[in-house]
């Protein structure tokens, strides 16, 4: 049976504080979908503005949770721990 553990995964968490703005993440995502390593086909978003240090995460509706990946790839690649998978009740 393909994938039976991940299927439950219900959503991605994502804890600011522990983001390095690395953006992994955003590369991850872009080759789940396109096969290619930008940032701009990437499906969660990491708006950070160097002047304010305010950062923002965000994920675009065309996100499936990676759904034919053993594991979602942005929190796979995710080092620091910032993302995480929440599974459903
Ligand atoms: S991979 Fe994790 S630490 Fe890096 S930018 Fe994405 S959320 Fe932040
Ligand atoms: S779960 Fe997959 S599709 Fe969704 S944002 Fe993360 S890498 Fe992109």
């Amino acid at each position: 049976m393909k994938n039976k553990k991940r299927s439950s995964i219900s959503r991605i968490v994502i804890e600011l504080d522990k983001c390095t703005v690395c953006r992994s993440c955003e590369l991850a995502c872009s080759y789940h979908f396109k096969k290619e390593f930008n940032p701009n086909k990437s499906q969660i978003k990491i708006l950070f503005d160097p002047k304010t240090a305010v950062l923002r995460i965000t994920q675009e509706n065309g996100c499936d949770l990676c759904k034919d990946e053993k594991s979602p790839l942005c929190v796979r690649y995710c080092v620091s721990g910032a993302l995480k998978t929440e599974r459903a009740e």
